[in-house]
């Protein structure tokens, strides 16, 4: 077969060249990309895509390179499934100090590790769905206990049943029973509910993508996964009403004053609630201190627990290590991926407080690759890193961001026509371009009427501004800015004048230059 054929991703690669942008990078470095030109000169490429947030510390950082020669070349045991691992342990501890420190309280958080971002989503789902099924069987062993003891105490003759038992009193105690256990096997036949944010992103594997909001992403796959009702940012009367809605009652039987009565007990239905505190692949688009604590309250008095989605703004990006502890949002789980790498290993984990944790998962959950010996230590690295000096880094990122944000408010204001808003916190910003679907320009009109108006800008701004960016992958006109915590005032300017540039070309409708870059 000819070594020419596409075979990975063929039409991946089509679309990237329809927007100039698939380029093969050669090297990177920092905040730096390049691609070697035909004379074999390297052509460097201010990236701000930042490996779509796994590049907190830039590309190959020189600590997280020198550490992981060291340990290759002391032949450190990779791969030592099932024995003792200080390693993760140590990670594990580590994030609980940050938790604590950002978040108060000092309930530990215990450790699930994984290999993607989604994997880390799945096990807390995984885990979440264990805990509402114990919680499914210790009630029905409640209730079973309580038809025992009723039945016991009528044929005893120290209880009678009610008049108003459900109008099953007509047919004795068996009939009551049987309803109870008829009803009660019929709401366990319903399968559980997950809750979530519209604009939210969670990964792309068999459950995790029900729990994205993007249809293009999930709709082809609702079998195969549990399902999910998606509440507006902010709008807490929805999640209220969904509640409301979903809510499933077990029956129950107790005796009060020598009388048998029917009554309801709570049935776990939800399995969780999943968010990001700034949705990322949703157009950066950050929840309000105010909707968070909705959140927590409806989820403690419905009592489902809160999954924590920081893969993309954790790590330190926002400023701290939690974006969430900016807006007081405590999970009852934690899932990080992306940086805990250190751009170099591929690695997650999620964390559960203790009041919910089932040691038992331990046992039904784990991967080949997961908590290696590898990724661990280097994780270790990388949060060392970032706490060094009292959380330099988490300044430095607070600093940058307010920077560089200051530059693409002031690109924001200079053209009001053409950008709709500036969003986001620390170094992950988004910058959001009106629609272009009724454009003067036909090149314009149809990249936006085909959803692509965000690939052909960071297109443009590649192929004439050596400047790398993408849009946001469920708000596909905003463009997402991810650089890591090296990016200084020098690239900043650029990005600057490269945005004033394509902002006069959207505003100008100026095909000649824009089809000419
Ligand atoms: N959650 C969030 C918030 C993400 O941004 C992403 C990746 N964009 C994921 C989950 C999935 O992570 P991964 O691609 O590593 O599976």
């Amino acid at each position: 077969m000819s070594p020419e054929r596409e075979l990975a991703e063929p039409h991946l690669r089509q679309v990237l060249a329809m927007a100039g942008l698939d380029v093969e990078y050669t090297r990177a470095e920092g905040n730096l990309m390049y691609w070697t030109d035909g004379g074999g000169a390297e052509v460097p490429v201010l990236d701000f895509a930042g490996g779509y947030g796994s590049l907190m510390l830039g590309h190959n950082p020189p600590e997280i390179i020198d550490y992981t020669k060291e340990l290759l070349e002391r032949q450190v045991p990779i791969h030592a499934q099932f024995s003792r691992q200080p390693w993760a342990n140590e990670v594990a501890t580590a994030l609980n100090r940050i938790i604590h420190r950002e978040l108060g309280g000092d309930e530990p958080y215990y450790a699930i590790f994984a290999n993607t971002g989604a994997e880390a989503i799945e096990a807390a789902v995984k885990h979440a769905e264990m805990d509402r099924g114990l919680r499914v069987a210790a009630a029905l062993d409640a209730v079973a206990r309580h038809v025992e003891e009723a039945r016991a105490a009528v044929a005893a003759g120290t209880a009678a049943l009610d008049a108003a038992a459900g109008g099953a009193a007509t047919g004795g105690f068996e009939a009551l029973a049987d309803r109870v256990a008829r009803e009660n096997a019929e709401r366990l036949g319903r399968p559980p509910l997950f809750l979530a944010l519209e604009g939210g992103f969670h990964g792309k594997l068999l459950g995790s993508v029900q729990l994205t909001h993007n249809e293009s992403y999930r709709l082809p796959f609702p079998e195969l996964a549990a399902r999910t009702r998606f509440v507006p940012l902010g709008e807490v009367a929805v999640l209220e009403k969904i509640v409301e809605e979903e809510s499933g009652r077990l029956l129950d039987v107790e005796i009060v004053d020598g009388r048998v009565r029917l009554t309801e007990r709570a049935f776990p239905v939800f399995c969780a609630f999943v968010l990001e505190p700034v949705q990322g692949e949703g157009g950066i688009r950050a929840v309000t201190r105010e909707f968070a604590a909705e959140i927590q309250r409806v989820a403690r008095a419905a009592d489902f627990p809160v999954i924590v989605d920081e893969i993309q703004t954790g790590m330190g990006r926002s400023g701290a290590f939690f974006a969430s502890s900016h807006i007081g949002l405590r999970g009852d789980y934690y899932a990080l991926a992306k940086s805990l790498g250190g751009g170099i290993a591929k690695t997650s984990v999620m964390l559960v407080r203790q009041e919910r944790y089932r040691p038992e998962f331990e046992v039904v959950h784990s991967s080949t690759f997961a908590k290696d010996g590898l990724s661990s230590r280097i994780a270790l690295k990388v949060l060392e890193l970032l706490e060094a000096d009292n959380g330099r880094a988490y300044r430095t990122a607070a600093e940058v961001g307010a920077r560089l944000r200051t530059v693409l408010e002031a690109v924001a204001a200079e053209f009001p026509g053409v950008v709709r808003e500036v969003r986001g916190r620390g170094l992950m910003l988004g910058f959001e371009f009106f629609d272009q679907s009724d454009a003067e320009s036909g090149v314009l009109r149809e990249l936006s009427r085909q959803g692509f108006l965000g690939y052909g800008l960071a297109g443009y701004l590649l192929r004439r501004h050596r400047i790398r960016t993408f849009p946001t992958a469920s708000a596909v006109n905003t463009l997402r800015f991810e650089p890591s915590i090296l990016l200084d005032d020098t690239g900043i300017d650029r990005l600057g004048t490269a945005l004033r540039d394509v902002c006069a070309v959207v505003r100008d409708q100026d095909e000649q230059r824009f089809t000419g870059a």
